[in-house]
């Protein structure tokens, strides 16, 4: 596989195999960018989303939610990239359509193990906490964990 910035070889760095997924991860032989290939048999990962309305899985846009939910927070831009994979895996696995709904809880899973604060801070904007008690109760019981 050529490279996706600069089109010169590649060499596998990381290959994971998941139930019918294989992800690589491979490094530029001449730029050393990193990017992570996927291969499965027709992957077209759709999201419905609550109002029913449909759109094509963006990886970029969970990547950006993960990232806010982990501003300022001690966690390295790899292991956010690696929590995408774990995540983008999972939800290929369940089928070609998911649920924004399954995306926010599986995100909220991952981030729970991870940091307490990017899971409150994902948790308020994905659950729309409408009331402060409702925010203080999360909170609550995550201090009791
Ligand atoms: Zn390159």
């Amino acid at each position: 596989m050529k490279c996706i910035y600069c089109a010169n070889d590649t060499k596998v760095i990381d290959k994971r195999d998941a139930e019918n997924i294989i992800r690589r991860r491979r490094e530029c032989l001449s730029c050393s960018k990193r990017f992570t290939t996927y291969e499965k048999a027709h992957v077209t990962l759709t999201v419905v989303k609550k109002n029913n309305e449909q759109e094509k899985f963006d990886r970029q846009k969970l990547i950006t939610g993960l990232q806010k939910a982990c501003e300022k927070r001690p966690i390295p831009e790899e292991v956010i990239e690696s929590i995408a994979d774990e995540i983008e895996i999972e939800l290929m696995s369940i089928g070609e359509e998911v649920t924004s709904k399954k995306i926010g809880d599986i995100v909220m899973q991952k981030l729970e193990k991870l940091d307490k604060i990017a899971y409150v801070r994902f948790a308020s904007v994905y659950k729309n906490f409408d009331s402060i008690s409702q925010f203080e109760k999360t909170v609550k019981t995550l201090k009791s964990n």
